[in-house]
């Protein structure tokens, strides 16, 4: 893709070649200046999880579930997003030490709020493929878990669907590590990426988590809608649990209650929470 835009870029003129080397020249730095960013703040704590509510979809009020959501705050640049930051850390080692560092918020936290006498729902986390590589994510998950007294029950994985489709050993071994343990898996975005059906056959998963651009839709846009349906007959035939994630209206979750999806997460319900905020919905033992 790169040769080609050259390509394009040098058909148009000399001019143009050189704003286009010029602009991907910016980028680059921009990139590695984040990146180093980002190796200061992984030292310097400025990382932390939020919290988003699932709630049961046909009784909305009731919390089944959360998803940990990484937040960065800059001193000089404020917030940035995940979405910006984890695709550079994947670029890099950072995002062995950014896997790792999210595992032991999430353990420090839940093992708190347990230890405090508080009963979270099971909490998702977000698993990028490249985590994998190493092999070193769940070694380090299990001796988290183990050092904050964290249940395999309270925890529960995000998968995106790349990662599925790297059939590699190494990806196979850590998520058959994973269900051994007990520890639901969820396949993340799903309807993104290219996964094909036999992933959903061949993994031992437990969740589908259906991508928000295809709830955006539900309600008033027909191809979304026939997405919706299709992911949401899938899943049930394969016996997974579905969670529609990013649904913003009324609309959209009677539509996904009238077709039996299990469990909604997004701002119509709540936005993802800071700990304390989302602690004080948590009840007592
Ligand atoms: P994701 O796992 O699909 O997470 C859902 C994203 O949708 C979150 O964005 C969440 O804040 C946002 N969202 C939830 N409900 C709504 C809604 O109703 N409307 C809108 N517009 N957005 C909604 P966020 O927190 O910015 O995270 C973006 C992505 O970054 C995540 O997508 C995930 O792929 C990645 N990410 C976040 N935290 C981590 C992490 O700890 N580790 C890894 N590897 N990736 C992470
Ligand atoms: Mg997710
Ligand atoms: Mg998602
Ligand atoms: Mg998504």
């Amino acid at each position: 893709a790169a040769d080609m835009a050259m390509c394009l870029a040098k058909e148009s003129g000399r001019n143009r070649l050189r704003l286009y080397e010029s602009g991907l020249q910016e980028r680059l730095l921009e990139d590695r200046a984040l990146g180093e960013a980002l190796r200061r703040a992984l030292t310097h704590e400025e990382l932390r999880l939020v919290y988003q509510p699932q709630f049961d979809a046909s009784d909305p009020d009731r919390l089944v579930g959360a998803e940990a959501l990484l937040r960065w705050e800059d001193p000089e640049k404020g917030e940035i997003s995940p979405v910006r930051f984890i695709p550079i850390a994947e670029r890099t080692d950072l995002i062995t030490e950014l896997g790792q560092r999210v595992v032991a918020l999430l353990c420090e936290q839940v093992g708190a709020w347990r230890a405090a006498g508080l009963v979270p729902p099971p909490i998702s986390l977000n698993v990028s493929p490249k985590d994998f590589r190493g092999g070193q994510f769940t070694s380090e998950l299990f001796r988290s878990m183990a050092r904050h007294g964290v249940t395999a029950d309270q925890l529960q994985v995000e998968l995106t669907e790349s990662t599925l489709t790297e059939h590699s050993d190494i990806v196979s071994q850590e998520i058959q590590r994973l269900h051994a343990k007990g520890i639901e898996l969820a396949i993340d975005d799903f309807g993104t990426g290219f996964s094909s059906l036999v992933n959903l056959k061949r993994l031992p998963l437990a969740e589908l988590k259906i991508d928000k651009s295809f709830v955006d839709g539900l309600g008033d846009n027909e191809h979304d809608e026939a997405i919706g349906r299709a992911s949401l007959a899938m899943a049930q035939a394969f016996g997974l649990r579905t969670v529609a994630e990013g649904v913003e209206s009324q609309e959209q979750l009677a539509w996904l209650q009238a077709h039996a999806c299990d469990r909604i997460q997004g701002l119509l319900l709540s936005r993802p929470l800071e700990a304390n905020a989302f602690q004080a919905m948590l009840c007592d033992i």
